[in-house]
């Protein structure tokens, strides 16, 4: 599986999401010299910018050049998607060398995404942007992410399907609120998973442990990226945990998760074909990440 280094671009963005990490808009864009020094250290193949909103940066084009020069073969766009849809700068990205995105959509309706990102019109934006990119004349791979809240839970399975119509590649559901069960989470997961798999494009989760996916094990996606998450998660086990066939392999749930439930939800998982499949699932890609 293709590891990404991930270099964040600053803080500031255009959206001003209710749940945005705290300070996290309030770091300061960072220069484009000690950026460039980061990506000449070709210690990667593929290359992954975030911020904040990275487009919001006068030099992005710059900085995705640099990028192509030094030889990475993927570089990956993570963004709200919004200034996209203007079709000449989303154009200008493309043709310097950006060919993957990964864009955050809050809700199949302007109406609950624009209340998520508290910016009127932004719904608008962000699928005009997805369509100009699922329409562009080049290769790309196209990913949504939506993040799991409690506002918008309800309307998850439609926001998977309002990013199928617009011809996404992969989907990513990433839990952003933990307090939230992830009881309460669960079935409409599967559902997203499931219309995600009739319509043959891949889901997978990000936040939530294996014993909370039975049944859905190969949609964990940290299974295939690894644990470490762009916003630094502080995971957490309960005791219970050690009696787990995924202990060796689960760092467990998020901390914030655990210190308000208790870890009451955390229910080990004992044995099964499944676990045995995923384990060795797991010990393929790691095998596979040292080639
Ligand atoms: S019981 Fe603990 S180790 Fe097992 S999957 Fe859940 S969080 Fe991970």
């Amino acid at each position: 599986m293709l590891r990404y280094k991930k270099i964040f671009l600053g803080g500031p963005c255009n959206n001003d999401c209710t749940h945005c990490l705290p300070g996290w808009k309030d770091s300061p864009q960072v220069d484009f010299a000690p950026i460039r020094k980061l990506i000449e250290n070709t210690d990667s193949d593929n290359i992954e910018f975030y911020g904040g909103e990275p487009t919001l940066r006068s030099d992005l084009g710059a900085l995705i050049t640099t990028a192509r020069d030094e030889g990475y073969r993927r570089i990956k766009l993570r963004s709200n998607g919004r200034a996209l849809a203007n079709p000449y700068y989303l154009d200008d990205v493309m043709r310097a060398g950006c060919s993957l995105f990964d864009i955050t959509l809050w809700g199949s309706h302007p109406h609950l995404h624009d209340r998520l990102t508290r910016v009127p019109d932004s719904f608008r934006e962000t699928m005009s942007g997805l369509q100009n990119l699922s329409s562009a004349p080049y290769e790309k791979f196209i990913s949504v992410r939506i993040p799991l809240c409690r506002e918008n839970i309800s309307d998850l399975e439609q926001t998977v399907v309002t990013a199928l119509n617009v011809g996404v590649q992969r989907i990513i559901l990433a839990m952003r609120d933990y307090t939230l069960s992830f009881e309460s989470v669960r079935p409409h997961i599967a559902n997203g998973i499931n219309i995600g798999i009739f319509n043959r494009v891949w889901t997978a989760t990000e936040g939530i442990p294996f014993c909370l996916m039975q049944g859905l094990e190969q949609h964990v996606g940290e299974l295939f990226v690894g644990w470490e998450s762009l916003t630094a998660t502080a995971y957490r086990k309960h005791k219970r945990c050690t009696e787990c066939v995924y202990d060796t392999l689960c760092p467990g749930a998020a901390a914030e998760h655990v210190e308000r439930f208790g870890g009451r939800e955390l229910t080990p998982v004992r044995s099964g074909a499944r676990a045995e499949e995923i384990k060795a699932l797991y010990e393929e890609k790691s095998r596979a990440d040292l080639l």
